[in-house]
């Protein structure tokens, strides 16, 4: 199904936008963008931004842009650009046009020297420090700085001097000139440009002085036409600030922001200086870690494009800030698999079992469908042969009560194959279990055996046919719901989050399997083949998802 044809839930925005179309404002248009800031990989809570501005613009023939938020050239890189770029389209999505707010440095500084030449902003010469003080508090109106009354020439002298390079960094910036007694903070005289003498990765040396955000948002909005500026809440209170400069510069476009709350996922952090940290710290193998909560992670794990744009639809837009269970954003990708994802049998941790009575030189070849309720997606060939591996926990020397596997004496049906009993426990010099020898009965393939029940069913594989392979089993990163709340929040990362277990047995049928196919290995859960690790010497999955919820204990 593509994007448009899924059905969509009315949320607040939707209703915002038909009835600006109703009323023809902006001429019937609708244009939306995504601003990241390239100082990180993008996590899911993008994710929700994402699908918001693309989706919304698609609605209504409209244009979505992608716009590189990159004012901070300290922490940006190219790298994290090419990286937002990958996930968005792998996301399914496409920009009608790709912005950076540094295409736009030489228009923010024409229209700074336009403030300041209309008197509604000033060059300063306090410290960051003083400028913090003077702001005042909540309940405390700032003080107004022995700067604001600066002649109109002198600052545009000042500002010309610091585009030149002429002063140290915090020695002067440009500030509004707004109202040191608002009860908004923000309206007190916030500063839109600093000086920073660092190289910016596109526009290299031709900067040492660069424009804040409140600042550069608005106007790289205005310039691009978008009608729609859709942020998080916490810009609700910087709205005023949005809605002055566009107001003071008459600029021809004048945008209408609109807030929505911040996804907020258990047992995650989203702070992209926290992700970085987890990636530098080497808590986490890499900012594409299948545990790590950004796209490029989920997307290693095993997660698929439509899965996430199901769970943001499904989480729905609202104002209200709320928190997301796990389990939603995992019931996402298992609905998906659980229908698209053909089977498989994967022996995870192996225990031998010799068919003592089975012919060695019988080449049996079993298909076996690929998806119990698909038969259109048509079945693979399994071998089967006398020397098998099950599960361990398949097994129970001292089963507990119910226990349906098999145990000494008792049978059990091997997935697609015969019933077999367990004749003989062999064990090594500490008591190990080592190997199980077991009967087969030839009249039960396929076939009920005559006059007993048979309850159990388990996977198997064939000990000379099936491949080694590499399997790694994720847990929550987290041991808390809300790992910001700690004092530190890696105080709360999970000890166990990631188990590897090397001895794995997979059926034959994957010999092939293309890096990042999915699958459900019977009985065990969805696994992906990793994009990374894993060769033809060596296969190697992430589990995805278990088979069933686990989160809710
Ligand atoms: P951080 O503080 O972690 O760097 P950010 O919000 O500053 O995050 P940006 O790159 O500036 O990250 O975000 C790009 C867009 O994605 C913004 O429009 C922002 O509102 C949106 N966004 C970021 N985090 C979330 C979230 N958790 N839920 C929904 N939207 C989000
Ligand atoms: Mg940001």
């Amino acid at each position: 199904m593509s994007n448009s044809e899924k059905p969509v839930s009315a949320n607040f925005i939707r209703h915002i936008i038909a009835a600006d179309l109703a009323e023809n404002k902006n001429n019937g248009q609708v244009t939306t963008r995504f601003p990241p800031e390239p100082n990180g990989f993008l996590h899911i809570g993008h994710a929700k931004s994402i699908c918001l501005n693309f989706t919304l613009a698609e609605e209504n023939q409209g244009a979505c842009n992608l716009r590189f938020d990159d004012t901070n050239p300290e922490k940006e890189s190219v790298e994290f650009m090419e990286a937002i770029e990958k996930d968005i389209q792998w996301l399914g999505f496409e920009w009608t046009a790709k912005y950076h707010a540094s295409d736009y440095f030489q228009q923010l500084y024409d229209y700074a020297v336009q403030l300041i030449k209309s008197g509604d902003a000033y060059v300063d010469d306090l410290s960051a420090e003083q400028i913090r003080e003077y702001r005042g508090t909540l309940t405390d109106a700032g003080k107004e700085s022995p700067n604001r009354n600066r002649p109109i020439e002198e600052s545009l002298a000042l500002f010309e001097a610091m585009r030149n390079g002429e002063f140290e960094e915090g020695q002067y910036v440009l500030r509004a000139k707004i109202d040191m007694a608002s009860p908004n903070i923000n309206m007190r005289d916030p500063t839109i440009y600093r000086i920073r003498k660092v190289h910016h990765q596109r526009t290299g040396d031709q900067w040492c002085i660069y424009p804040m955000y409140d600042y550069t948002h608005c106007i790289s909005d205005a310039l691009e036409g978008i009608t729609h500026s859709i942020c998080t809440l916490e810009f609700e209170d910087h709205r005023p600030l949005y809605d002055w400069v566009l107001d003071k510069l008459q600029t021809p476009c004048h945008p209408q922001q609109i807030e929505f709350a911040r996804l907020q996922l258990e047992y995650a952090v989203m702070s992209k200086r926290k992700l970085n940290q987890l990636v530098t710290e080497n808590h986490v193998n890499g900012w594409d870690d299948p545990r790590m909560p950004t796209i490029a992670g989920m997307r290693r794990a095993g997660y698929t494009p439509g899965s996430i744009r199901d769970f943001c639809e499904r989480i729905g837009v609202t104002k209200k800030d709320s928190w997301i269970e796990m389990g939603v954003l995992e019931n996402s990708i298992r609905e998906d698999l659980n229908e698209h994802a053909p089977r498989r049998m994967a022996v995870l941790k192996p225990l031998r079992v010799v068919i003592e009575n089975y012919d060695n030189t019988a080449e049996e070849v079993y298909q076996i469908a690929n998806h119990p309720q698909k038969p259109e997606i048509g079945t693979r060939a399994v071998p089967f042969s006398k020397v098998i591996y099950i599960e361990q926990d398949d097994f129970a020397e001292n089963p507990p009560k119910k226990f349906k596997r098999l145990v000494e004496g008792g049978e059990v049906r091997l997935r697609g194959s015969y019933v077999i009993k367990c004749e003989q426990i062999i064990k090594d010099a500490d008591g190990n279990i080592t190997e199980l020898r077991c009967s087969y009965d030839p009249d039960t393939l396929g076939k009920k055996p005559e006059g007993r029940k048979v309850k159990g069913v388990i996977h198997w594989v064939s000990e000379t046919h099936s491949l080694p392979a590499e399997i790694r089993l994720y847990d929550r990163l987290f041991r808390t719901p809300n790992p910001d709340a700690e004092s530190h929040f890696l105080d709360a990362l999970n000890p166990d989050s990631l188990q590897i277990l090397e001895n794995c047995r997979v059926e034959a049928s994957l010999a092939d399997a293309p890096i990042e196919s999915r699958y459900q290995f019977e009985r065990t859960g969805y696994f992906c083949v990793d994009s990374k690790d894993s060769s033809s010497e060596k296969l190697v999955f992430n589990r995805t998802v278990t088979l069933r919820d686990t989160w809710t204990q």
